[in-house]
């Protein structure tokens, strides 16, 4: 049997012949595909706007220019890939560190609590873990009572809805965004985007993907005024080619997705084993958590991890609590008051979940984890 990871692209003819295509035609960057990729994000997100960037921690970094100020204050999540907050230590913000709810997203009555405390607090950056959808009820009330923005990262959780609110919507956020790395729903090789329904956030967000340059009709043909320190983010007509063959398919892997997590939810039922959360239609299921209580074992984490891997299984880990990372400690970060979290890195383990691991293949994941965790 091949090695099987916990996350792998799904790449077909389809998608090869979009790229050969684009490779062929007069335009390899900033053609017709990027807008074209741009539209049909939105189209199928809800959203009014999207930009398409090289990748998803340029688009945080582009958010969080637009979003934040230097001194600005923070409300963010342990429980998450690095580049979220440090999206916001790039502007020279301060990230604050809450503690999640038992569903691995950010608590939000927590935040609630906070934002009562310190009226400076500025923004929101909470994540869809593992396409577990944010509760936009709770989203909706803090953005409307205590006048927060509020950014969603929406790299686990394209394809997931919330009471028929899609993820990416902005609905009751001021910008998304997504991932579209080879381990995340659909991939441009490196890609991400940017939604918002905001017309000025998301005209500053087009000069700052492009070195913050501007050109109008009136200026003679050769202007250009840079007006902001922009960056260079664009992404690729080859990979947005790649991108838009791939949305195509987005609803049938999601589909498998599912499928795969009730496969899984009735092979642990009753066990040791605790999926993260029990099977939830509305989550896109970038990943497959499972919760075990190692002090009850003999055998530990690690061992499982070696184990797995010597019957070619990899398994991951999502995530180590990013406060605790040397470099935010150097910072004076690592002793927030984060119970929830802190058990649940303890615990948890994410299980092989893409669209083309086979029964037979999640069969033996299956048999594989008990073997070595009732031994
Ligand atoms: C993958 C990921 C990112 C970063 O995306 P890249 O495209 O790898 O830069 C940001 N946030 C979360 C939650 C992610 O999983």
């Amino acid at each position: 049997m091949n090695f099987i990871p916990y996350g792998k692209q799904n790449i077909t003819q389809d998608d090869i012949d979009a790229v050969v295509e684009t490779l062929k035609s007069d335009y390899l960057t900033t053609g017709p595909k990027v807008k074209e990729f741009e539209d049909a994000l939105a189209k199928f997100s809800d959203v009014k706007y999207c930009v398409a960037v090289s990748n998803g921690t340029t688009a945080l970094h582009l958010a969080s220019l637009v979003l934040l100020n230097k001194g600005d204050k923070v409300l963010t999540t342990p429980n998450s890939f690095l580049a979220t907050s440090n999206s916001i230590l790039y502007v020279g913000a301060n990230p604050i560190f809450v503690d999640i709810t038992k569903d691995g997203n950010i608590d939000l009555d927590l935040c609630e609590e906070e934002l009562k405390k310190d009226s400076t607090i500025k923004a929101i950056y909470a994540v869809a873990f593992s396409g577990n959808p944010l509760n936009q009820d709770r989203l909706k009330h803090l953005r409307e009572t205590y006048k927060v923005a509020i950014l969603e990262d929406c790299a686990h959780a394209i394809g997931a809805t919330y009471d028929g609110i899609k993820a990416g919507s902005c609905a009751n956020s001021d910008i998304s965004i997504f991932s579209f790395h080879p381990v995340k729903h659909i991939t441009t090789a490196e890609g991400g985007a940017i939604t918002t329904n905001s017309k000025e956030i998301y005209e500053k967000l087009l000069i700052l993907r492009a070195h913050g340059m501007v050109k109008t009709p009136d200026m003679k043909p050769w202007e250009y005024e840079m007006r902001e320190l922009g960056y260079n983010y664009r992404i690729t007509d080859i990979q947005c080619a790649l991108g838009l063959s791939q949305l195509n398919k987005l609803e049938s892997f999601i589909a498998r997705r599912k499928e795969i997590a009730k496969t899984y939810d009735s092979a642990f039922k009753g066990t040791i084993v605790k999926p993260l959360y029990t099977f939830d239609s509305n989550s896109s299921y970038h990943l497959y958590v499972v919760l075990v209580d190692f002090t009850k074992l003999n055998v530990s984490k690690e061992e499982l991890f070696i184990q797995l891997r010597e019957k070619r299984i990899g398994i991951q880990l999502h995530y180590i609590p990013i406060n605790k990372q040397p470099y935010y400690k150097d910072l004076g970060y690592g002793n927030e008051h984060t119970p929830v979290m802190d058990k649940y890195y303890e615990e948890c383990f994410s299980l092989p979940m893409y669209p083309l691991l086979s029964d037979e293949e999640q069969q033996y994941v299956i048999k594989s984890l008990f073997e070595i965790l009732n031994a």
